[in-house]
This record gives C-alpha cells, structure tokens and sequence, in this order.
C-alpha cells in the first residue's frame, strides 16, 4: 500500500493531492499517515504545528508502569490517535 510522502494543507486541491499515496490534505489525513510524520517517514508540509499529547502513569511505588501508550496528535482542532500506529511506523522498515 503507497502512503503519502508529504502533508498538505487543509482542502489543497492539488495535482500530487489527487492521486493515491502522494500526498494528502491534512484535513483528510488518517491515523498512520499522522504516525509516519511522527516517525520521519512522512513531510508535515500542511503549514500547521502538531501537537502531541501522551499520557504516562506513574504508579504508587513512582515507577512509571505505562509508557506512553496514550498519543494523541491535534491539530486546527482535529485529533488522531495513534499509540499504536507510532510504534508500527517507527518499528519496521519499510512496511509502509
Ligand atoms: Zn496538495
């Protein structure tokens, strides 16, 4: 399966936009693509920051029992989640 290389902005209408696994508005950006621009595989040219949230629990003992499992990526009010999907896109090479 082709995964965009690139991130455009949001409603682009461009020619690269239009065809599968070039590039994608961010607006329409699935999870694994939002992942891949985590992992460096994928170029955040949408023009807009991403801001990425994890949560990490520390237990009673302090130790930190929950890696960050929780990640979530907002952005322009959009959120994907995508714990999961970070660690395929930053584990294997290239599966994507
Ligand atoms: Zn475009």
């Amino acid at each position: 399966m082709n995964h965009p290389h690139s991130i455009h902005p949001p409603g682009c209408g461009c020619e690269d936009c239009h065809r599968p696994g070039a590039t994608v508005p961010i607006d329409l950006a699935s999870e694994v693509d939002i992942a891949r621009v985590l992992g460096g595989r994928t170029v955040n040219d949408s023009g807009r920051p991403l801001t990425v949230v994890t949560t990490t629990t520390v237990g009673t003992d302090g130790r930190v029992t929950g890696g960050a499992d929780t990640v979530v990526v907002q952005c322009d009010g959009r959120s994907w989640s995508v714990g999961a999907y970070v660690l395929a896109a930053t584990s294997f090479d290239p599966p994507f």
